[in-house]
């Protein structure tokens, strides 16, 4: 019927037909219109989902648009990993899964798997190449300067267009309770005190969701087209003590009970069916321990490599040597003392313009000039420790000493399913029930453009996407063909 509809406003192409058209169509429409309101009245879900002809509320006592604009709620629950959805009863989360679409083996994250690159890839669609965070701290040898917790809300190194400044910039309100990147200011976003508090990880959760259900009392008008919503759980204890621990089934059942929240408060406005909710994670977590280690240091009768060339160990080894120094020389010397020791197999390491070319981890001069990947669950050191054991998460847990030696990480390769998280879209956009198969999240920007009926900016992701054959995205739920009744 959607498509019947569409077709109304195609052109005729003969002048004489053209004449006749407005009152053909107007006849045709209203008849069309006529049908789709008896079809709404004995068939409501068939109305909601591909037209929003709306007889009186009190017909159908089923209220709907409410809301003058699409709205899209957008959930991170950091280090959310695929597949913890099972671990324990999560009706919630199964209720927008049962009713909505879900990436059925999960959301693939962008290289490297870690928080803010993958916060920053979800909101502008661009790999951490193009959109300047490349990891959570590194270096510009341009400016000298590095980024780092000090320095990290200065607009020069957000790169692209976040999905905050492209929904203001046409004129919506958008709000960001908590997200990497939201309170940097760029030249459409001001981060306003009133839809972007400053980031303050002591906040309740509750209270994070209550705050975005206020939003829906604001005039029509003024109701956020965008809010952005984050949780720093399960990551927090992953990182302690391991995906597979108690903690961190409690965490996932905490989310849940906030999803659960939101839905709840959402019903009691008669706005559920309305909006758009995007629950993610940015990356997930495998679990580490001291035996699965290698040793830089082991590599002395190759090569040495300075404690200051070193940007990162891990889960991925970042290495910015001297401009006097000879990258490929470095990267020759050590895969070949690599292939001599005992772990050595576990790691691979590359210049950046020879990873393999699905990580787009190349074409910024502030990734370093070699890159290691490491194996998951690995971890690279410079020297063996004398005494280190794998004591079990439960003593990470208890004895609150921040000892990750046997915990969990991420960062690894993108294509690790450890690293996956989840992805899940419930609302009047989404088709319900339906399984897709995995995607990068790059593709969520143009999803959020699209359900938001806005332009986007240029970015990585495929522009055709939101109406994959997979995702079928339903591309308008009707409101603007039906406006004409
Ligand atoms: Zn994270």
């Amino acid at each position: 019927m959607v498509s019947y509809l569409r077709s109304l406003k195609k052109p005729t192409t003969s002048p004489s037909q053209q004449l006749l058209k407005p009152a053909i169509s107007t006849i045709f429409f209203l008849y069309a219109c006529l049908i789709l309101f008896a079809a709404f009245l004995f068939r409501p879900s068939f109305a909601f989902a591909q037209c929003s002809i709306q007889p009186s509320r009190n017909l159908l006592n089923t209220p709907v648009n409410k809301l003058s604009h699409p709205v899209v709620i957008l959930i991170s629950s950091d280090g959310f990993r695929f597949g913890y959805q099972h671990k324990t009863p999560t009706p919630n989360i199964h209720r927008l899964i049962s009713t909505g679409t879900e990436a059925e083996t999960g959301l693939i994250p962008v290289y490297p798997t870690l928080t803010f690159p993958n916060h920053y890839s979800i909101v502008t669609g661009l790999y951490p190449a193009n959109h300047g965070i490349v990891d959570n701290k590194f270096f510009d040898p341009n400016t000298n300067e590095s980024f780092n917790q000090k320095t990290s809300s200065e607009p020069k190194w957000w790169l692209g267009e976040p999905l905050w400044e492209t929904v203001v910039k046409q004129g919506f309100n958008a709000s960001s309770y908590f997200w990497p990147g939201s309170e940097v200011k760029k030249p459409f976003w001001s981060c306003p005190k009133k839809f972007c508090p400053p980031y303050d990880s002591t906040v309740k959760f509750e209270d994070r969701v209550d705050t975005i259900l206020s939003y829906f009392d604001l005039p029509a008008d003024e109701i956020p087209a965008l809010m952005t919503l984050y949780f720093e759980d399960p990551d927090y204890h992953g990182h302690r003590v391991g995906p597979d621990h108690p903690l961190i089934t409690a965490d996932v059942a905490r989310i849940d009970a906030m999803v659960g929240r939101l839905i709840a408060g959402l019903e009691e406005k008669n706005i559920f069916e309305e909006v758009n909710v995007i629950l993610v994670g940015d990356h997930g977590m495998v679990g580490t321990c001291d035996q699965r280690s290698i040793y830089l240091k082991e590599l002395a009768p190759w090569i040495e490599i300075p404690r200051d060339w070193i940007q990162r160990y891990t889960p991925m080894l970042t290495i910015r040597p001297p401009a006097d120094e000879s990258p490929a020389d470095i990267v020759a010397k050590m895969n070949e003392g690599l292939q001599s020791t005992y772990t050595g197999k576990y790691l691979k390491v590359y210049l950046k313009d020879k990873l393999p070319s699905r990580l787009h981890y190349s074409k910024s001069d502030r990734i370093t000039p070699i890159v290691g990947l490491v194996d998951e669950g690995f971890k690279v050191e410079m020297n063996k420790p004398e005494a280190k054991q794998c004591a079990g998460s439960l003593k990470a847990e208890t004895s609150k000493s921040d000892d990750r030696s046997c915990a969990g990480a991420h960062g690894y390769d993108n294509a690790i399913f450890s690293m996956r998280s989840i992805f899940i879209g419930h609302g009047p956009r989404f088709p319900k029930g339906v399984k897709v198969p995995s995607f990068e999240n790059i593709q969520i920007y143009n999803l959020v453009t699209s359900i938001l009926n806005i332009d986007g900016a240029p970015n990585d992701g495929d522009s055709n996407f939101p109406q994959t054959s997979q995702l079928k995205i339903i591309k308008d739920n009707g409101r603007s063909e039906c406006n004409f009744c």
